[in-house]
């Protein structure tokens, strides 16, 4: 595995940390860079503690080197998944450095959840080689990798870049227009808009409808996807039940008031103590506990077979 590309990791965060670990646990060589030398530090302990809870083996440091600067870190990189904050004029000012400093060859990819990639490239020099990698929370467990083709990035760059993350295990997805929130973000919200709406409206409450996508067609999304489910059932019967029911499915374009209200009076959820349920600290606990400990056990699942 000593001749793996390099890797370089821009920002060593939340997000950061755990796409790291994808590529150290897979032989690559990765520099982390952090213009926080406390985060660059606790971020070594937590990719440290990722392998032992993957209980997945590990030279601590043989792989991993750690930067407060882009520009060394960058130096013979095949690949820079750049995972700094969610703020435009900071992954510009990041990418024209990227742009600058890395070699003709390389792939520079944006980690972002929401901000268009040919925003992000526009004016910035080498565009075709600049390509979204939309990763899941946590990216150590969720395997999914959105790789997306902005205005400008070259179909080269995609089919490395999709390489690239599926050799250290990702399952990743082409999507082909640099769309708001992708494709995974527009499915999870377009659920959450009728969700909300339905609250609002009176239908039941909020421990109801989750309960309705927990202990139903939640069973067996992980398996069965949605048009792969519409065809299952035959898309004779998926046009009737569409007719019916389009017409009175929420179309807000903007979010509905009940969010707005709450988030004005400081219901913001578990970190409150209540958002759209109540929450007390122990309750929030589990289910935190309750999702590492579905999504541990998916992933060392994954990692056997
Ligand atoms: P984070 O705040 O935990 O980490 C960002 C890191 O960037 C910090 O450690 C910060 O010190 C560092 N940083 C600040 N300025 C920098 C610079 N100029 N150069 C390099 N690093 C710099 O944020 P996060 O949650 O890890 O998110 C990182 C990116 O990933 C964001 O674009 C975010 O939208 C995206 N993302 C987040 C999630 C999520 O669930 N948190 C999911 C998918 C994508």
């Amino acid at each position: 595995m000593a001749d793996q590309p390099k890797v370089t990791v821009i920002g060593a965060g939340l997000m950061g940390h755990g796409i790291a670990q994808r590529f150290l646990a897979a032989g690559y060589p990765v520099n982390l860079v952090d213009p926080n030398l406390q985060v660059l530090e606790q971020a070594e302990q937590q990719i440290s503690d990722i392998f032992t809870l993957l209980e997945q083996p590990y030279v601590k440091g043989d792989l991993l080197s750690l930067y407060t600067e882009i520009q060394p870190a960058v130096e013979g990189a095949k690949l820079v998944i750049e995972a700094g904050p969610e703020i435009l004029d900071v992954k510009r000012d990041i990418f024209t450095q990227l742009a600058r400093f890395s070699g003709p060859e390389c792939i520079l990819a944006s980690n972002t959840s929401a901000i268009p990639i040919s925003e992000i490239a526009k004016g910035i020099s080498h565009p075709q080689r600049i390509v979204g990698a939309h990763f899941w929370n946590p990216p150590h467990l969720v395997r999914l990798v959105e790789v997306v083709q902005g205005d400008e990035t070259s179909l080269s760059t995609i089919e490395q870049t999709i390489a690239l993350l599926d050799s250290v295990g990702m399952k990743s997805v082409h999507v082909k227009r640099d769309i708001p929130g992708f494709i995974g973000n527009r499915l999870q919200h377009a659920m959450k808009r009728e969700a909300i709406a339905m609250l609002e409206a009176g239908v039941c409450d909020a421990q109801t409808i989750d309960d309705v996508v927990k202990h139903g067609f939640g069973q067996r999304l992980a398996v069965l996807g949605p048009l792969e489910q519409s065809d299952l059932v035959g898309l004779d019967l998926t046009l009737r039940i569409l007719t019916t029911i389009y017409p009175s499915l929420d179309t807000s374009a903007t979010p509905q008031s009940t969010l707005v209200e709450r988030v004005e009076t400081g219901q913001l959820g578990m970190k409150t103590g209540g958002g759209f349920r109540q929450w007390t600290p122990e309750a929030a606990d589990e289910v935190r506990n309750r999702v590492r400990e579905h999504l541990v056990a998916k992933a060392k699942q994954t990692l056997t077979n």
